[in-house]
């Protein structure tokens, strides 16, 4: 059996070898390395795959979600609030502008931001809401827009995770995920379910006038070269990258049915393991599996991740430790227990081993150890 990675780019790579060689050849026979006809290119293909009007590549998600703040002009000591249960760019770029992060916890069922808890943590200064479609499904957007609509909020979608990823409607209208708010952020960091061969990231919206202000803020604030109108950023996509992901996103799909085949084998196997949860799917969206992630109880995480770590299985922790405890976050002021959910997740978490690759023995000595140890 082949060695079983967290993730594993490099079989991913050998079936489509042939291709990405020779899109990099092009690129680089080129020399466009910025700017190339490969990006633009790009964004109009993941346009019509998303369908929204405006795809504007940037250089990495966590870019992605400051130009979003940026170009809505949140002003310091405007409050945005977001999840405590996620990946740290999404609320250091909201600290790194002089915005005010107010963290809610999540539902203990889907990981993803808790409406209510949203809604209990608007004040006067509320300017935005930024839902994290964590793990891979989509937060609930249908009540989060309502409330958005009503308090009169931006809705910042960080895709990072889900790109794919779709949300049904009450009326039935289907979207995907970073369509449905003013701006959708992603990144193509190499291990997200749309990954490029380095870092890379874009911004989703339905706004024309905003996509002409998001796209002059990623190349220092200009639309005529040297006329800068505004302050901005050098966030670009690499021409190679571009070239990498026009090839990738035409798998983006097949890549996400393999991860959904590798959950639902999980799900098999484990569902009926007492003291381990699978994935609670929520109500109203798909999941495309960025992340398989198990809550085990009774303080036995730790115990079941060492024992796959002798079977030389690997597991992570995403994330052991919750935004409002970071040593880095201390000047927001929380106490330890001000998250009760976050706080319990941190402990139970197990992601188990999810890509595009998994074979079904892999899959099979996965869930074969973990049955032996807890049955
Ligand atoms: C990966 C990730 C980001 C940041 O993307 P980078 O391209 O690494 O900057 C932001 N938010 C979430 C939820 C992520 O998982």
């Amino acid at each position: 059996m082949q060695k079983i990675e967290m993730v594993d780019l490099r079989s991913q790579y050998e079936r489509f070898k042939a291709d990405i060689d020779s899109a990099i050849a092009g690129v680089i026979s080129s020399t466009a390395f910025i700017k190339g006809p490969d990006v633009p290119l790009f964004e109009e293909e993941l346009q019509r795959y998303l369908g929204v009007r405006n795809v504007i590549a940037c250089a990495n998600g966590t870019d992605a979600l400051q130009i979003a703040m940026m170009a809505l002009g949140l002003k310091p000591g405007d409050e945005v609030i977001t999840t405590n249960f996620t990946f740290i760019a999404t609320v250091e770029v909201i600290d790194l502008l002089g915005l005010k992060p107010v963290l809610v916890d999540p539902d203990p069922d889907t990981f993803n931001i808790s409406v209510r808890a949203l809604e209990k943590a608007i004040t006067p200064r509320t300017r935005a809401i930024v839902p994290v479609h964590l793990f891979g499904q989509c937060a609930d957007m249908e009540p989060i827009m309502e409330i958005a609509g009503r308090h009169g909020l931006h809705v910042i979608e960080d895709v990072a995770q889900a790109t794919g990823a779709e949300y049904r409607f009450s009326d039935g209208t289907v979207k995907k995920a970073g369509t449905m708010g003013i701006i959708g952020c992603t990144s193509f960091f190499p291990s997200k379910n749309l990954g490029c061969y380095g870092d890379g990231g874009a911004l989703f919206t339905d706004n024309n006038e905003l996509a002409t202000l998001i796209r002059s803020i990623t190349n220092h604030g200009m639309k005529i070269r040297y006329y800068h109108d505004t302050i901005g950023v050098n966030s670009r996509l690499d021409t190679i990258q571009a070239a990498v992901l026009r090839v990738k996103l035409r798998h983006l799909d097949a890549f996400n049915e393999a991860r959904q085949s590798a959950a639902a084998h999980y799900d098999r196997e484990l569902s009926d393991v007492r003291g381990i949860n699978v994935p609670v799917r929520a109500a109203n969206s798909t999941h495309i599996f960025h992340q398989y992630t198990l809550r085990v109880e009774g303080g036995e995480r730790n115990r079941l991740r060492e024992c796959l770590e002798n079977e030389g299985i690997p597991s992570m922790i995403y994330y052991p430790v919750a935004l409002h405890m970071q040593k880095a976050y201390a000047h927001l002021g929380y106490l330890a227990d001000d998250f009760p959910v976050t706080s319990r997740l941190t402990g139970e978490v197990l992601s188990l081993p999810m890509h595009t690759e998994l074979s079904e023995e892999q899959l099979a000595y996965i869930t074969g150890c973990i049955r032996s140890k807890f049955n």
